[in-house]
């Protein structure tokens, strides 16, 4: 098996090729710098070594004004971001992130879409005793940021039988296998010392590591919470007469892009073939293993790995993984539709024990006015000894409820000003934001300071066409480079500059095909009227349990799901509203009313699709 293609050089590295090849396994002078209190920041090549320890330096965007103004510099700061393979915590590990992010961040907690934490404002000074304490917590940040495989999902309920566990368990080795082997994390922020005897090695990776980040997710067929076919690589358990019997394999998925740059995408993963039950982890290395070799490492923009498969071609590809493997890679196996559950609320674990799925808007955990979730956490976690789980939503279950607690736990959460799942309208429920302004250095506009008001709009919006309770994802990133993964959405919005998004529709939660660009630079204020002639129809004229992208999608009559959105598209809601009016005409001769006022009918086609997917998927 190839482990490393050394011939393989790129002609002329990009900046960061070259800091991690003269940054000594991830050394560079971050030490130096630490030591140093005079600065309060990290310059060039140390900027980039210091993400594979999993920390990005920030500064408040709001603040540059007024400190340019005053003659000041940028207000600095770090994003630390902490791994948790599957997003699963013990009582212990939760209870140390909910101090350190109030001694030492500032003061919230942020669930990721991928089921990490992460803490924002912590300063330079305190950052080598932040990541101390998160280590003495049994936790790490290493490879949380980076090109490297990043944090390994696993599908989020806690059931401990043989399926679930063998999920988590792959997760989990998949996370220690990829893991850099260097030392230098542990002699920047937890020994202090370097360590000079012994020549180092970083055995899969080299000293180059990966062209640009890896996100790999384990799920089960059915399940599709995590957005498998969004990851550059993932595998989906599938279960035979009772028994996990190996792994669908997709890769070559990812859903930045750029605004400016003509051949950037984002696209559903290939669907790869299947793989024994002993072979998933191997397989994720082996893929990871061709990306090492001939991704590149040139241009950053086309460093991802469906870049490479778009370029070498999928057959190439799998030929190439096939060269890799000790193993078969058999063909794929069919699987069945895909189940909505986001898990909230309340579920029972095993015959002692339940889950409870708590919504966390955006993923901030905080208190704020008589919004207390932050502080209702650390008390149940303290009082009733119960573990957490992040999910791909931003939310958390706690899990291992006892019979006798779990009545207490839900009114400790109402007492605090935390509503159960059941009082939220689906369009809250289901909605996702990435961080953007202040913090976030690429955003170009507003996305969690501006997600709730447009969401509750939305959602009143729904209600007074009687589809308050109708599952529907909403999500909203300040730029397109995706960390919300709002283009596999039902609607999404996508940061253009100030106050201005590119509306994309057509996703589902199933995650399983690409959204259209509907409708380009809407102002903030425009969205929610952009939308109302398509969520009107759609009150209208919806089958059954019709989510909204699929209502789209058929009027569109799409036969074939988008695979990939480039945002430079054609926008289509011309095409959308001249379909809706060509249908209504079709269903009403003689009717001079306008398509809104059209009465609920089930005229427009119902068309097949190929595929693992189907126009009229249930949502349950
Ligand atoms: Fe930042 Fe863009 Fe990611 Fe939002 S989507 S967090 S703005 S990089």
């Amino acid at each position: 098996m190839t482990d490393k293609n050394e011939n393989l050089k790129p002609a002329k590295p990009s900046k960061v090729e070259k800091a991690k090849t003269e940054g000594d396994l991830l050394r560079g002078t971050i030490d130096e710098v630490l030591r140093d209190e005079s600065v309060d920041k990290f310059e060039h090549d140390d900027l980039q070594l210091l993400k594979f320890h999993g920390s990005y330096q920030q500064d408040d965007r709001d603040l540059r004004k007024s400190r340019r103004a005053e003659g000041l510099g940028k207000a600095y700061s770090f994003m630390i971001r902490i791994v948790l393979p599957g997003g699963v915590m013990t009582p212990e590990q939760y209870l140390a992130v909910d101090r350190i992010a109030d001694e030492y961040a500032n003061g919230t907690i942020r669930i990721t879409t991928r089921q990490a934490i992460q803490y924002h404002g912590v300063i330079k000074g305190n950052l080598r005793e932040t990541m101390r304490q998160i280590n003495e917590a049994l936790m790490t940040t290493l490879a949380a940021c980076g090109d490297v495989c990043r944090n390994v999902m696993a599908t989020a309920p806690p059931f401990q039988d043989a399926i679930h566990t063998r999920i988590r368990e792959t997760a989990n080795e998949i996370a220690a296998d990829l893991r850099p082997a260097t030392r230098a994390y542990h002699e920047i922020w937890i020994d202090g010392e370097r360590i000079v005897d012994t020549k180092e090695d970083e055995p899969f990776y080299g000293e180059t590591y990966l062209p640009r980040k890896y996100k790999v997710g384990v799920t089960l067929m059915g399940d599709n919470q995590m957005d498998i076919y969004s990851y550059d690589a993932g595998l989906i358990g599938i279960v035979e007469d009772n028994e996990l019997a190996g792994f669908n394999v997709v890769a070559g998925g990812g859903l930045g892009m750029s605004h400016g740059r003509a051949n950037t995408f984002a696209q559903i993963a290939d669907q790869i073939g299947f793989v024994g039950l002993d072979d998933g982890v191997a397989v994720i290395r082996n893929i990871a293993s061709i990306y090492r070799d001939f991704g590149n490492r040139e241009n950053r923009k086309q460093a991802r790995l469906k870049y490479l498969i778009n370029e070498y071609g999928i057959d190439w590809f799998v030929e190439q993984l096939k060269e890799r493997s000790e193993f078969t890679i058999q063909p794929w196996k069919e699987l069945p539709e895909t189940r909505n559950e986001d898990w909230m609320g309340q579920h029972r674990q095993d015959s002692n024990h339940w889950f409870y799925g708590v919504f966390v808007e955006n993923g901030r955990v905080k208190d704020e006015g008589d919004f207390r979730l932050k502080t209702a956490l650390r008390s149940i976690i303290e009082d009733f000894n119960v573990g957490v789980t992040l999910t791909a939503q931003q939310s958390l279950l706690l899990t291992h409820i006892k019979d006798d607690d779990i009545a207490a736990i839900k009114k400790r959460l109402s007492d605090h000003g935390v509503k159960p799942v059941e009082q939220l309208p689906a369009a809250i429920r289901y909605s996702m934001a990435c961080p953007a302004m202040p913090t976030c250095g690429m955003a170009v506009a507003e996305s969690e300071r501006a997600s709730p008001e447009i969401v509750r709009d939305l959602a009143a919006k729904l209600d007074s066409i009687g589809l308050a309770d109708v599952p529907l994802t909403f999500r909203m990133t300040g730029c397109p480079n995706g960390c919300a993964r709002p283009y596999t959405a039902d609607v999404a919005l996508v940061g253009r500059r100030p106050g201005i998004y590119h509306i994309f529709v057509g996703g589902r939660l199933a995650g399983d095909r690409m959204a259209d660009l509907f409708a380009a630079d809407v102002a903030v204020e425009e969205v929610i009227p952009t939308l109302t002639p398509l969520l009107n129809q759609w009150s209208k004229d919806r089958s059954a349990d019709e989510g909204l992208g699929d209502f789209y999608q058929r009027t569109m009559g799409r036969r074939d799901p988008r695979r990939r959105v480039t945002g430079k598209e054609e926008s289509t809601i011309e095409q959308f509203n001249s379909q809706l009016v060509q249908l209504n005409a079709n269903a009403h001769p003689h009717s001079t009313s306008p398509p809104s006022a059209s009465p609920r009918t089930t005229v427009l086609p119902v068309l097949p699709m190929n595929g693992q997917q189907s126009l009229t998927g249930e949502r349950t």
